[in-house]
């Protein structure tokens, strides 16, 4: 029934259209069908071919236009009409972008697919604001955590044990709720001080970077009107933008530094 047609889930990377693979581009030139949501960035997204058909899920920031049910059902739908479906999904398909719900629909429809990992925002976007996630000084541990959690049952972050874990904290999602765990991190005996970077649209041309502590950046945050989608860094790597961040001509042009 579904002969041929398959499903690849595939990352886009954080927005910067030369941070997508040589297998994404292969894959969107070569689909019937591209469905895809916001994420991937206007650069990204104005690339795609119009000689494929282009479903915009419209998926942004609680802002749904399909359920994530309906999109499952669309991928199973085209792909059982025997075509090729790109699901395009911005950073990589793994990492909080419910790529592992889709895939297990798929499976569960029994329809073929494959990932293609993409280059995740967790770990790009701070690189391209001047910041290495680790350094062999600062940070043997990176925790990434999403600040939106399911509302249902008890959170699955240990929070005591991430706030005296010394390493880089980098969050996504997490712009609206700066709010709630910022203070449960210094509640749980994390510095005032440590550094905070929030990076707007990173590795995209309007890309902002505003830097503050623990102890100030809900404030700043609020004063800058600081908007998802937006990856929050936390810890003391954040102070190697102040060497590094010159070497990155978006990061310079765009910053709106108040530490
Ligand atoms: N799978 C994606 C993450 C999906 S969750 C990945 O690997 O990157 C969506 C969150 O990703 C956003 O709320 C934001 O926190 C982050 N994000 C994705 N692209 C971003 C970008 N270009 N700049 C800043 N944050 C980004």
């Amino acid at each position: 029934m579904h002969s041929n047609g398959k499903v690849y889930l595939v990352g886009s990377g954080p927005g910067d259209p030369e941070l997508m693979t040589v297998a994404a581009l292969r894959l969107i030139g070569e689909a019937d069908v591209i469905v895809y949501d916001q994420l991937p960035g206007p650069a990204i997204l104005a690339s795609l071919p119009d000689c494929a058909e282009r479903i915009d899920v419209g998926k942004y920031a609680g802002d749904h236009t399909l359920s994530q049910e309906e999109i499952n059902r669309l991928l199973i739908e085209y792909a059982a009409q025997g075509k090729t479906v790109v699901r395009l999904k911005g950073g990589d398909p793994y990492l909080f972008g419910r790529g592992g719900e889709e895939a297990i629909e798929l499976r569960k429809a029994g329809i073929p697919f494959e990932v293609v990992p993409g280059i995740t925002s967790a770990i790009a976007v701070p690189a391209y604001a001047g910041i290495p996630v680790t350094h062999r000084d600062h940070a043997s541990i990176l925790t990434v955590i999403t600040g939106h959690e399911q509302k249902k049952g008890e959170s699955m972050v240990d929070w005591e044990w991430l706030a005296q874990s010394k390493g880089t904290i980098v969050v996504l999602m997490g712009v609206t709720t700066l709010g709630e765990y910022i203070p449960k991190l210094m509640r749980h005996g994390m510095g005032e001080s440590t550094p905070v970077a929030i990076i707007e649209r990173g590795t995209r041309e309007d890309q902002v970077v505003t830097t503050g502590t623990l102890n100030t950046i809900v404030g700043i945050a609020g004063e800058h009107g600081v908007k998802a989608p937006a990856i929050v860094v936390i810890g003391d790597v954040v102070r190697l933008r102040e060497e590094l961040s010159d070497y990155i001509d978006i990061a310079d042009q765009n910053s709106a530094d108040d530490s």
